[in-house]
């Protein structure tokens, strides 16, 4: 459907400007296009025949982090994060795909064993400080236009992926009867590797039986660009992967991804062959903040007390309704003393590949979350989606601050 099936959505808008207060995006340029009211007065004007699809719209369309946080300061609650994804979706049909993403999307990201060899020549290059061979390759890329800005989000890459290491198959646990699917995120399998090692330990406390999934990229960063195609052709790889009956529930440590999961089945609406499929897979998946929340493991006593604060990931929050789970898990924890983040709902400017397409912009979302957890003299940043803990990460370095950040499940086990 095209934008123009949404005019009386968009119409809605009574250009209040409350979503100001609220957008990452318009407090840290104070430009009108990068908030709600501008964006949908934007595609109000296309669908009126006043503005042409093309490169002035591009900028407003693809520099939303559709975070969501406009749609709660909206008095008619306009679903502008979701009004956007549909425009760029049919700005794609118009103005078609850059070729980077149809490398990115058609060709790495359903394939895991690309996708490692991809990250392992990117690692070569980046800690031996050979960028130039991994450059020449085409491979540093893939991780945006602006290379050496892009670059230094990442401290390390690991050499090997973590499903080189943990391969996929089924382990044998230590709990009484679960069976655990382990969906292993991209940002797991290539780069907070720690995270995935501490959530593997956790469910094989927990779980009788862990499988570690043979799975691929969910779809997010296609979906996100507005390539829906692209998104459908991963969601359908991974349905065969995620449906067997030989597991209980599908768990994954990328709160991104399980939020995206969760919506399997919009992606094949009723009457689609995968349907039915895709709401059985889709009704199984837990974010392992939620499974941790429900099975928690005992953890030992830390000898010397720490100051703990968490980020919400938007796809916890707005994406799945988690909140209060993150939180009380970690007051629970003996030695640990929880001071809340101001905005800590508040993207951190990751928003998946956000950061390296848009590098400025998100340095200056990220600036703001870096001032905030200033206040808390934490040491432990915690928070449960690998892009923002690769972003965090890169902003604790910026900023010169000892805090550490790590994923709920470091925490734990
Ligand atoms: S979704 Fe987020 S970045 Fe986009 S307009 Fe709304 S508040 Fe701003
Ligand atoms: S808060 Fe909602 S109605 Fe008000 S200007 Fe923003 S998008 Fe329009």
């Amino acid at each position: 459907m095209d934008i123009a099936t949404y005019y009386d959505d968009i119409s809605q808008c009574n250009k209040c400007g409350f979503c100001q207060v609220a957008c990452p995006i318009f407090r840290s340029t104070g430009h009108e296009s990068g908030v709600a009211r501008g964006r949908l007065a934007l595609l109000r004007a296309i669908i009126e025949g006043r503005l042409e699809w093309g490169a002035d719209i591009e900028e407003p369309l693809f520099d939303c982090l559709l975070c969501g946080a406009c749609t709660a300061n909206c008095f008619p609650a306009i679903p502008t994060a979701d009004l956007v994804l549909k425009a760029r979706s049919e700005y794609l049909e118009k103005v078609g795909r850059k070729s980077i993403h149809r490398l990115l999307f058609d060709h790495l990201l359903p394939y895991p064993r690309r996708l490692h060899w991809a990250a392992r020549a990117v690692a070569l290059g980046k800690n031996s400080g050979l960028s130039d061979v991994a450059q020449a390759l085409g491979l540093l890329r893939i991780f945006g236009r602006n290379l050496p800005k892009a670059n230094e989000i990442v401290e390390r890459f690991p050499h090997r992926a973590f499903r080189d290491t943990n391969k996929p198959g089924v382990y044998a646990g230590r709990g009484r009867s679960l069976r655990v699917g382990y969906f292993v995120g991209c940002g797991v399998d290539v780069i907070t590797q720690d995270a995935g090692n501490a959530t593997l330990q956790l469910l094989n406390k927990i779980a009788k039986e862990v499988h570690i999934l043979d799975n691929c990229c969910c779809g997010l960063p296609a979906w996100s660009y507005g390539d829906m195609e692209a998104a459908q052709r991963l969601a359908e790889k991974n349905l065969s992967a995620l449906a067997s009956r030989e597991v209980d529930v599908i768990v994954t440590d990328c709160s991104s991804c399980a939020s995206f999961l969760k919506k399997y089945a919009n992606l094949f609406p009723p009457g689609h062959r995968l349907h039915d499929n895709a709401v059985f897979v889709a009704g199984r998946v837990r974010d392992m903040v939620a499974l941790l929340f429900d099975n928690q493991p005992h953890t030992a006593v830390r000898k010397d007390p720490l100051t703990v604060t968490y980020h919400d990931p938007c796809h916890a929050a707005r994406g799945q309704g988690i909140v209060r789970e993150p939180r009380e898990i970690l007051k629970s924890l003996p030695g640990i003393n929880y001071k809340e983040l101001p905005e800590a709902d508040w993207c951190c400017g990751g928003a998946g590949s956000y950061a390296v397409a848009h590098h400025e912009l998100s340095r200056k979302v990220l600036d703001r979350k870096m001032d905030n957890l200033k206040t808390t003299g934490a040491d432990i940043l915690v928070t449960s989606c690998p892009a923002c803990v690769i972003q965090l990460s890169f902003g604790v370095r910026r900023h010169g601050l000892n805090t550490q950040v790590r994923h709920i499940s470091q925490l734990i086990s």
